[in-house]
């Protein structure tokens, strides 16, 4: 038995054989071959296998999340056999003698070209799938592995740590916890576990060696554990614990319904995170009131190139139409830092984090921007929308993306577009700068949300990918929860709204803290909804609200 300490950041326990992420390779060869028939064989065969996997994952999204979730890969299995693409796959192998792979790849360039000039927005919807479909059938031939894991069971999946672009590619259903050498707590691969509700550990460095792989490993999000190879007690000890952990959850899901109302009556709203359209069905299965943030720059993440106004507007519109009528909050593009997509062309930067990010590669670049207000505007007829904007520092940033908002809607009123005149503007609180100034930037918006994330980086000067200032990265820290306090009180003094998006707002141990504080919403991610949900109705605000400002503000937390 081999036992190696982490840091757990997504709690449960998950037991399965250990596979070591493997990297897409992106280069497609191109060859000239003298057997077109037995390259069409090939074409065929891992087109019949493209078909099968997609099969069985329709049936398991059928199965987790209902048959709307299902119907992407069914789409994806008619195209994969639709006889235009497969004829022109055949010229190209059998009249050009081009090798399979570079076959496929060349009618998908082609299928996804003519898709994205069509006028129909659903066609060229249409794109990005015939891309999706041709990168699997490639993978199949190439050997590569689509979503980086070629296993035909669920697997715990070890990588050195997780890109954003390369988390919105793994195929989910393959995945029952992570482990990564590096990362933080507020990574993105962090946050995708807790999204998906399954247990994660980072920083385990070189501990896992290579030739685990296949071995059966246990880890326990909790205590940070991973353990190859259990002995008998072990094993059976948290095969228990994993039992234990269902019936606690079982227990929770009675809570599905209730108020989130403490003792004493207060009532706190408890919204989710999402980074993708298809995000909305635990959403909703986990009881969640609304969406507090949408962080659709993982739409952008999942392209080749900028998203279309008309793709955008297709995945606001399902987010928005499948919440019916719950509020969603969908914060505009936040790439920079460690969301970086190559089509941007943005020059290297020496310190992304503080750099061209967010909101300011928005002003910078009014295109793009307006781009994505008009999808946004135009999706808001579909339900309860709010848009935020991320990273602000200034009031005149905020002034200037207002009037864009502004400038927006007078262009789709002069099209005749229809859009709702309800939409709430909001930003993040997640700079000193903002939080300091919360009093003047109320006055511009209908709501605050903090970024408790990048907060704690900019408050405490200290890399939130770094998995070596695991120590000094402490969002606990007076810092921090004092300027969400005073973030409250400009919020409230100014009749707003303010809430909680990063991943603090699922921290049970500061719950009484921020219903203390006059927090109004907190964003989890949905597996934290109904935990959250019983810590609020387990408190009683008039009981412990003097004793958590006075700690608050005391002496003794001055750390
Ligand atoms: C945050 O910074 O707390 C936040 C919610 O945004 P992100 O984690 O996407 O930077
Ligand atoms: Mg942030």
């Amino acid at each position: 038995m081999i036992s190696i300490q982490g840091k757990g950041v997504s709690t449960g326990v998950a037991l399965g054989p250990l596979y070591f992420y493997q990297r897409a390779k992106s280069s497609i060869s191109r060859t000239t071959v003298k057997d077109t028939q037995a390259e069409w064989e090939r074409f065929k065969a891992a087109q019949a296998k493209a078909v099968e996997q997609l099969g069985e994952l329709a049936e398991k999204a059928r199965v987790e999340a209902g048959d709307s979730a299902a119907f992407l890969f069914e789409t994806h299995q008619m195209m994969a056999e639709d006889l235009d693409y497969e004829e022109a796959i055949q010229g190209l192998i059998q009249d050009d003698k081009l090798n399979a792979e570079a076959a496929v790849s060349d009618t998908a360039a082609q299928f996804a070209d003519m898709f994205a000039n069509m006028d129909d927005p659903y066609m060229q919807a249409r794109s990005a799938d015939v891309k999706d479909v041709s990168s699997r059938i490639i993978g199949i031939l190439t050997g590569a592995v689509q979503g980086g894991i070629d296993s035909p069971v669920p697997v715990i999946l070890i990588a050195d740590d997780l890109a954003p672009s390369e988390t919105v590619q793994l195929d989910k259903s393959k995945i029952l916890g992570f482990v990564t050498e590096g990362g933080s707590g507020s990574s993105h691969t962090a946050i995708l576990a807790r999204t998906m509700g399954i247990p994660a550990i980072i920083g385990v460095g070189k501990q896992v060696k290579a030739e685990y792989a296949g071995r059966e490993v246990i880890i326990d999000g909790t205590k940070g554990e991973v353990i190859i190879d259990a002995d008998e007690a072990t094993r059976n000890l948290m095969v228990s614990k994993m039992e234990e952990l269902k019936k606690q959850r079982e227990m929770l899901e009675l809570l599905k319904g209730k108020p989130n109302k403490t003792k004493d009556g207060h009532t706190i709203r408890i919204y989710c995170n999402i980074g993708s359209p298809d995000d909305v069905a635990p959403v909703l299965g986990n009881d969640a009131g609304g969406i507090g943030l949408f962080r659709s720059e993982f739409l952008y993440l999942n392209c080749d190139d900028y998203p279309t106004e008309d793709y955008q507007f297709e995945a606001y519109k399902k987010v928005l139409s499948d919440m019916e009528g719950r509020e969603v909050v969908i914060r505009t593009l936040d790439i920079g830092a460690d969301k970086q997509i190559d089509y941007f062309d943005l020059p290297k930067e020496e310190n992304p984090a503080m750099g061209n990010r967010a909101l300011r590669i928005c002003l910078n670049r009014p295109e793009i921007f307006r781009t994505q207000l008009r999808a946004l505007y135009r999706a808001s007829a579909f339900g309860k929308l709010s848009i935020m904007f991320p990273m602000v520092t200034s009031v005149w940033e905020v002034k200037e993306a207002k009037k864009m908002c502004e400038r927006v809607k007078a262009e789709l009123t002069a099209e005749g577009k229809a859009f709702s005149n309800d939409v709430e503007l909001g930003i993040m609180i997640e700079t000193p700068a903002a939080a300091v100034m919360s009093d003047r930037l109320a006055k511009e918006v209908d709501f605050f949300s903090c970024g408790t994330n990048d907060l704690t980086q900019y408050t405490l000067a200290c890399d939130r990918q770094n998995a070596d200032l695991g120590r000094f990265f402490n969002p606990h820290h007076p810092a921090v929860l004092r300027l969400l306090k005073l973030v409250c009180d400009n919020a409230h003094k100014n009749g707003i709204w303010v809430g909680i998006c990063g991943e603090l707002g699922a921290d049970l141990s500061l719950t009484e803290t921020f219903l203390s504080i006059g927090i109004d919403e907190l964003s989890v991610s949905p597996r934290a909804v109904l935990p959250l949900r019983q810590k609020v109705r387990d408190t009683n605000v008039a009981v412990c609200r003097e004793r958590v400002l006075s700690e608050l503000m005391s002496d003794i937390n001055t750390i």
